[in-house]
């Protein structure tokens, strides 16, 4: 059975999605603690990120940094913050997250209720700056 991560990746469930290549794919959380949260996550389905093949771990961060660089210009934030939980969904994803603030980063923020209109603005923002 596959991960509700790898049918999005797959393009069987909808996202709002920001990038991919072979290996790596990357979508805004629909769930979002900030206006361009989003997730990034290996093509293969690995439940916990630090079972990942070294190689495929440090791939994926770079493919991060990428899009990283990309939301902290469109989103015009501090930083993007980097983290990874994955105690809901069983495929292995980093959390990139725009902050101008720790507090940012606090997990019992309340999350965000955007628009489908809201979502497409943003990932098109985002998409601009890679
Ligand atoms: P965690 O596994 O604890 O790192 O959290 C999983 C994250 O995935 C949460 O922030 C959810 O809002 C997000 N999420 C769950 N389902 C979807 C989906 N279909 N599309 C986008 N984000 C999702």
């Amino acid at each position: 059975m596959s991960t509700i991560f790898s049918k999005i990746a797959k393009g069987e469930i909808p996202s709002y999605k920001i990038a991919e290549n072979e290996d790596f794919f990357a979508f805004l959380d629909i769930n979002p603690m900030a206006k361009g949260h989003t997730l990034v996550i290996p093509k293969k389905e690995v439940d916990y990120i630090f079972d990942l093949d070294d190689e495929v771990l440090a791939k994926l961060n770079i493919f991060a940094k990428k899009i990283a660089i990309a939301q902290k210009e469109a989103l015009q934030c501090l930083r993007i913050g980097s983290m990874v939980i994955g105690l809901e969904v069983p495929h292995a994803h980093i959390h990139l997250i725009p902050i101008n603030k720790e507090s940012d980063m606090s997990l019992s923020n309340p999350r965000l209720k955007l628009s489908e209109e809201e979502f497409i603005e943003i990932a098109n923002a985002i998409k601009a700056k890679l």
